[in-house]
């Protein structure tokens, strides 16, 4: 099948090249993020493969169908960067990767938690300038901390588990309890018990109409004072505003996002040559005991390889006319 590959890397085209082998699709990639202004360059390719910061509302999905689109393969987990009720309209088709390895995320959490509490970018960067001072660098043993985690799904789990080894007390907020977290000995609360009595929050569900600024100025109040926040999921999880006012005020005490609001005009390019435009987030940098990635809790090479492979199996679903078992069943979250 042709397949249209939007905001291609170096490593996005190594991937796929390596894994089509098996395929044998016709893979066209385009460096351009999809926006309204690039998806003309979709005319005439019946798949178009998409990634977190592609833009699928409305307008693009009406002019991916009218250039004969038929499928769109998101390549990750989140959908919220789709119009679903559009793509219902244009009968798109929508496929993504719920599943690659939930092990990348949860430890890329787990690595901000630890880099925060240790200030290992402060002691590196110290280090490197001779001065071997411990002043400013104390942390906390993680052991017998409670972390609350907000989403305990596939990396929610794994987050726990991991945390669960270091000794901590585990209390999670879901709209539905996961057995394997209950196995585990996690105590499931509401989250304002979540928020007021964990040390670390981290978050790990979806971003949806219902949880788009979950973190905000009236649940930061309701937060231990000093509290660690970690978002790897989706950036307006965060009201951005509200945690630099939590920051300044010190009610957070530590912050690291792998997500950020307003990431699509910032993350995976190389702006090192320009002046960030975005002061809410310039002003975010500059605090040392927040640490900002961008975006790259998924970026290991066991999570691209299946990313990549469960990506071209579901084109392939759809060429054949199979049932795909990653396609988003645009009814049942219209409820
Ligand atoms: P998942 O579907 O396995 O788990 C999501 C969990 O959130 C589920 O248990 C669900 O019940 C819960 N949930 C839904 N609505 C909720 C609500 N209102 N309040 C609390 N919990 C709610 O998904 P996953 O694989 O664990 O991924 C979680 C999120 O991580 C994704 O939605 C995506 O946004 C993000 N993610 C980020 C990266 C990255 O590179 N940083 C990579 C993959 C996924």
């Amino acid at each position: 099948m042709k397949v249209g590959v939007f905001s291609t890397k170096p490593y996005t085209r190594t991937f796929f090249e390596e894994a089509n082998g098996a395929f044998g699709h016709e893979l066209a990639f385009f460096e351009s993020r999809l926006t309204t202004e690039t998806a003309g360059l979709a005319a005439g390719l019946p798949a178009i493969c998409a990634f977190v910061n592609d833009v699928l509302d409305a307008r693009v999905l009406s002019t991916l169908a009218d250039g004969g689109t038929r499928l769109i393969a998101l390549r990750c987990a989140g959908f919220n960067n789709v119009d679903l009720s559009a793509a219902g309209r244009h009968k798109l088709t929508v496929v993504r990767v719920p599943t690659y390895s939930p092990h990348a995320v949860a430890e890329h959490a787990v690595a901000l938690m630890l880099t925060l509490n240790r200030k290992i970018h402060r002691a590196a960067a110290r280090v490197r300038e001779g001065n071997f001072a411990l002043d400013g660098l104390m942390g906390f043993d993680m052991h017998g901390r409670t972390a609350g985690i907000v989403g305990t799904g596939r990396i929610g789990f794994e987050a726990a588990r991991i945390l669960n080894g270091f000794g901590c007390r585990l209390l999670a907020y879901d709209i539905a309890e996961n057995p394997d977290c209950v196995a585990l000995g996690v105590r499931y609360a509401d989250l304002h018990q979540l928020f007021a009595e964990s040390d670390i929050v981290s978050l790990h569900c979806p971003l949806l109409p219902a949880t788009r600024h979950l973190v905000n100025d009236e649940s930061i109040a309701r937060m231990k004072p000093g509290v660690m926040l970690i978002n790897t999921s989706r950036g307006a999880l965060i009201d951005t505003r509200a945690v630099i006012d939590g920051l300044k005020s010190g009610r957070i005490g530590y912050l690291g996002l792998d997500v950020y609001e307003e990431e699509a005009d910032l993350f995976f390019e190389d702006l090192s040559d320009q002046v960030i435009q975005d002061d809410v987030f310039a002003r975010l940098t500059t605090f040392s005991n927040v640490v900002i990635t961008g975006h790259q809790g998924f970026f290991t090479r066991d999570a691209l390889d299946e990313i990549t492979r469960t990506t071209l199996a579901n084109i392939s679903d759809y060429e054949a006319r199979r049932s795909c078992p990653n396609e988003i069943s645009i009814d049942r979250l219209r409820k």
